[in-house]
């Protein structure tokens, strides 16, 4: 994926165009993977623009600043103003948003503490993440043999830009077997996630999903996933997952911002269910595109609606 290049990106507070928002080659951040970042969408209603969960995002930025000890310059109320401005100043109906705080440029001891804690936020479309065809047909995924970041070595619950280097070998390593994507065992062996994506089995009518202590990252379209599946009568089960509950399943899907609620039609060349998006998956997926889409009430308060963007002329 090239990127669409949009008009802005917000730095700092401020709007610089596209091909000059840059930082420093001795930023702390290149040299050390200090960064804490956020992925979300925006969809297209017939209200417009709509950012899905918002401030939850801002939120999960936040908490996620706050355990690598990163002072934020910014409220949860503010990230979300700008969020907003940057989308409606590209004028974008639909898009994905990526807000991004590092360790910026001061010094390169390890120490981050003399660094500033920078923010920027950019904003452009972008497709499907595992495919157009993905979201129907499901796709074809290994279990790596890449685990994921065990407990205490890096905190999996915050969004850094660092995790990415561990997701970035499950999912090379699973490109270049042929798989669309890797899911990475915890370092006791079960089940915890894809390189970004969330992970759901179907197990007996239930749904089971690997719990926060499977090193996975608190997603918020799984946390959506669970509301919609609960309001739906289904039971939700968090619990570890050993792998071969993986080939055994009625049904498996990754959910993520980027990959939504994805199905899962094989693991390891082992066909999962029938092959394709079982009964569960789909249902959920109705629900849950519905009310992105604006087409079925947002009951839940997901949705913030992305005002007109007033341009400011000096
Ligand atoms: N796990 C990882 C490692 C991810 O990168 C993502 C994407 N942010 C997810 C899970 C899904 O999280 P969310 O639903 O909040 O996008």
């Amino acid at each position: 994926m090239a990127f669409d290049k949009t008009e802005y990106i917000w730095m700092n507070g401020k709007m610089i165009k596209w091909d000059e928002a840059k930082i420093h080659v001795l930023s702390h951040v290149v040299h050390y993977g200090s960064s804490v970042f956020e992925g979300m969408r925006v969809y297209k209603t017939p209200q417009g623009a709509a950012c899905f969960r918002l401030r939850d995002h801002s939120e999960r930025l936040l908490n996620s600043a706050k355990i690598y000890r990163m002072p934020m310059s910014w409220t949860a109320e503010e990230i979300d103003q700008a969020i907003l401005d940057t989308i409606g100043i590209n004028s974008l109906e639909e898009c994905y948003v990526r807000p991004v705080a590092y360790r910026g440029y001061e010094s390169l001891g390890v120490d981050p503490t003399p660094c500033p804690v920078d923010l920027t936020i950019a904003t452009w479309p972008w497709g499907k993440y595992l495919g157009a065809e993905a979201l129907e047909k499901g796709v074809s995924v290994c279990v790596s043999s890449w685990n994921r970041i065990a407990p205490n070595t890096m905190p999996a619950m915050a969004k850094a830009g660092a995790n990415y280097m561990n997701s970035q070998l499950i999912k090379q390593e699973a490109l270049s077997h042929g798989y669309s994507e890797g899911i990475a065992l915890d370092v006791y062996g079960h089940v915890s996630e894809g390189s970004g994506e969330n992970l759901f089995l179907v197990r007996k009518g239930a749904l089971v999903t690997p719990t926060f202590a499977a090193s996975i990252l608190p997603g918020i379209t799984r946390r959506s996933v669970i509301r919609l599946a609960e309001d739906m009568g289904i039971k939700v089960i968090e619990q570890n997952v050993p792998r071969e509950a993986l080939y055994l399943a009625e049904e498996v899907f990754f959910t993520g911002s980027a990959a939504e609620i994805t199905p899962i039609s094989r693991v390891d060349n082992i066909t999962i269910g029938d092959g394709v998006a079982g009964p569960m998956t789909r249902a959920l997926q109705k629900a849950f595109f519905g009310i992105v889409k604006g087409e079925v009430e947002d009951q839940y308060g997901w949705l913030t609606h992305v005002p007109k963007y007033e341009k400011v002329t000096a």
